[in-house]
């Protein structure tokens, strides 16, 4: 499993906007992008026992964090894949996922369909 950029202790700036795709290094591996890679206020991973108000405050202030990171959809697709059970990754939160997830099954499920349908009438 992929270390969590959110859990490292490498040192992190904020950038303002969104490095173009072409200037970035393709060689690096996304999380070395990561702009949550020291997460000193703990926004991506809930703490024990947290009450639902704080929890969705928390949510939408790692959001923000997401939303100015160069490797966002980088983040989200790992996050998918794996999938990551806990945490915001990729400006989603794990019930997010969990929905895109099932909407990519059902899709999925409709493609079979029809690539059967179709070869069964040809
Ligand atoms: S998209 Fe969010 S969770 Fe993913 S690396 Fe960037 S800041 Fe961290």
């Amino acid at each position: 499993m992929l270390h969590p950029p959110h859990q490292s202790l490498q040192v992190a700036t904020v950038p303002q906007q969104r490095v173009p795709l072409k200037d970035r290094d393709q060689d690096a591996p996304w999380h070395t992008e990561a702009v949550c890679r020291r997460d000193e206020a703990g926004l991506f991973f809930a703490p024990s026992k947290e009450p639902t108000a704080a929890r969705l405050a928390r949510e939408e202030a790692a959001k923000r964090v997401c939303a100015r990171c160069p490797v966002m959809v980088e983040c989200r697709e790992h996050a998918l894949v794996q999938p990551e059970p806990y945490g915001v990754w990729g400006g989603l939160t794990a019930a997010e996922r969990r929905v895109v997830l099932a909407r990519r099954r059902r899709r999925d499920v409709e493609l079979k369909k029809a690539a059967h349908t179709i070869a069964a009438a040809g």
